[in-house]
């Protein structure tokens, strides 16, 4: 039967600042653990809109992996392939939130538990049938065995299973160049890619996002711009359909992105229209900023067609 939507990547827990503007260099309080990791939040979404999900990655044996892993099983995620490492810490992410919207990350992840995954670690046999592998920068960027690991799928997985890509570069991990070459054959196989703002701009060297997201379209990619607040601008083909945002009141931006990624696939492997799986993304990204922690506002399947009815 097969998954519709597997991911690897970093499976993260996230200690986040309580005020606003307290740098990362001075003490001052935290909150958490919040389960996050750009893969796994965007799998958590896809899992409680219904679709059939399975993680691959790396936890520490402690409270931590447990907290991350217990979160996906609790949605509904295939967890066999989350491997436990007997002695490597399972990687953290602190934020700090400064007031004019900026965020700063610093993680523990490339000597920890995710930077322990291998090739090992994708068993080709359970991925027959997969219809979407969601591949993103960061796990490009955690370190060489991740980045093999997804040489592995792009390499062995036959073209029924699509590869979706979602740039998420966070600069502070690697450095941009490093990051587009390291990208490079993902893109290449990638059927859809999910930028955010000036990621399409940089890694295609075109001047604009439009100029850059045209290019991928061109090459027959569909190509789905994230935008914030102002939504979400999908190319497909010759085609350019903006698809407007909900209002919402934000309390914390982190994860928008990448459930916004996780709607839109499962409304994908649904058969929806091109433009209804913008709407239903849209929705989930807009509902996902009204809590704190990056996963806790991931809408259940009910809650999302509740939202999707009254607006
Ligand atoms: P991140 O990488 O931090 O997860 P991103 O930059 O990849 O985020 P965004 O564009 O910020 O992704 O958000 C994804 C989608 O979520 C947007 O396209 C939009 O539909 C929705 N969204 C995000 N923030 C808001 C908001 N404040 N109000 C309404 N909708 C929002
Ligand atoms: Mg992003």
């Amino acid at each position: 039967m097969g998954y519709d939507i597997v991911t690897i990547g970093g499976m993260l827990c996230e200690i986040m600042r309580k005020e606003l503007d307290k740098p990362l260099d001075a003490a001052a309080d935290f909150t958490g653990p919040y389960p996050s990791g750009d893969t796994p939040i965007m799998l958590n979404a896809a899992a409680r809109l219904g679709a059939r999900t399975a993680m691959i990655g790396v936890v520490g044996n402690d409270g931590f992996g447990r907290c991350i892993t217990n979160r996906l099983e609790e949605n509904g995620v295939d967890c066999s392939m989350v491997r436990i490492h007997p002695d490597a810490a399972t990687g953290v992410a602190f934020v700090c939130y400064y007031s004019d919207g900026s965020r700063n990350f610093l993680y523990h992840v490339h000597h920890a538990a995710p930077g322990m995954m291998s090739p090992e670690d994708v068993d080709l046999e359970k991925l027959k049938g997969t219809r979407w592998m969601h591949i993103t920068g960061f796990t490009m960027s955690i370190g060489k065995g991740s980045a093999e690991a997804v040489y592995k799928i792009i390499r062995e997985l036959t073209p029924d299973t699509g590869i979706s890509f979602d740039p998420n570069i966070r600069a502070e991990a690697l450095g941009v160049e490093k990051i587009k070459e390291l990208c490079r054959p993902v893109i290449e196989r990638a059927s859809l890619i999910f930028p955010s703002r000036s990621e399409a701009k940089m890694l295609t060297g075109a001047s604009t996002d439009d100029g850059g997201c045209r290019l991928w379209a061109a090459q027959g990619k569909l190509v789905v711009l994230k935008n914030g607040e102002a939504g979400s601008r999908i190319y497909d083909g010759d085609r350019v359909v903006d698809v407007p945002s909900f209002p919402v009141d934000e309390i914390d931006p982190t994860g928008a992105g990448d459930t916004f990624c996780g709607a839109f696939l499962t409304a994908l492997c649904e058969g929806k229209k091109i433009e209804e799986c913008g709407r239903f993304a849209n929705a989930a990204g807009a509902m996902s900023v009204r809590k704190k922690g990056p996963m806790e506002g991931a809408p259940s399947r009910k809650e999302l067609e509740e939202f999707l009815r009254s607006h």
